[in-house]
């Protein structure tokens, strides 16, 4: 109850929400100033004061003519996990890809593609989170030849190299993994793109991972 009130909150506005995305048009936000709105809003989000939304009617009308998303993020699908919530953002500000493990597929990086080259977002985040499942998953493919029903393996076998990586390394094997595979789909996006590589050389773009914390609602970025 107390965090739902605190949603809504009318003391808590997003500063930086109006020029994130206005009119629809493309966001004037720089790469750091997208990354610092992101850290304002987790913050918020973590200390139980959210920004209130953008989600209302003004809202909706204005970014139906259009939209200009600061921040690409390619989180997991895990119902914990909403990028939205958890960076306290509203319509129209964040272009979001989920799947179970923050993996990018094809579609996935398209997805993203379309996010920066079209839209304009100059961040783009890969962000992992505590006690990942699919990374579990992978833990027990990778040391076990764990099978799965499903197309459930499909999800897990990309992010084995991430287990292998950290094999040896001190400290929680999972949390490692999970760190690790985050970086490594961010690298890899980059790598198997060359619309990411033309945005990021012109300073259009900045690719970080990041890791967010189910517990204490805080967002680390990586090497950020
Ligand atoms: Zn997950």
């Amino acid at each position: 109850m107390a965090a739902a009130a605190g949603l809504f909150a009318a003391t808590a506005v997003a500063p930086m929400a109006a020029r994130a995305a206005p009119e629809g048009f493309k966001t004037r936000l720089t790469p750091d100033e997208a990354l610092r709105a992101l850290r304002e809003g987790n913050e918020r989000f973590a200390a139980d004061t959210p920004f209130r939304p953008e989600i209302g009617t003004a809202r909706r009308a204005a970014t139906a003519r259009g939209q200009g998303p600061f921040a690409a993020i390619v989180a997991c699908a895990d119902s914990r996990v909403a990028p939205e919530l958890v960076f306290s953002r509203g319509i129209g500000e964040l272009f979001v890809v989920r799947t179970a493990g923050n993996v990018a597929d094809a579609v996935a990086l398209g997805s993203i593609e379309y996010s920066v080259a079209v839209l304009g977002s100059p961040l783009l985040v890969v962000m992992g989170h505590g006690s990942c499942g699919a990374v579990a998953a992978a833990v027990e493919m990778a040391e076990k030849n764990a099978t799965f029903p499903g197309s459930i393996g499909e999800v897990a076998r990309p992010i084995v190299p991430a287990v292998h990586a950290v094999r040896g390394r001190s400290g929680d094997k999972l949390g490692n993994a999970i760190r690790e595979n985050a970086m490594m789909v961010a690298q890899g996006m980059i790598a198997r793109s060359p619309v990411l590589q033309d945005a990021v050389a012109k300073n259009k773009l900045r690719v970080i991972a990041a890791h967010y914390g189910l517990a204490d609602g805080r967002v680390e970025f990586l090497g950020g």
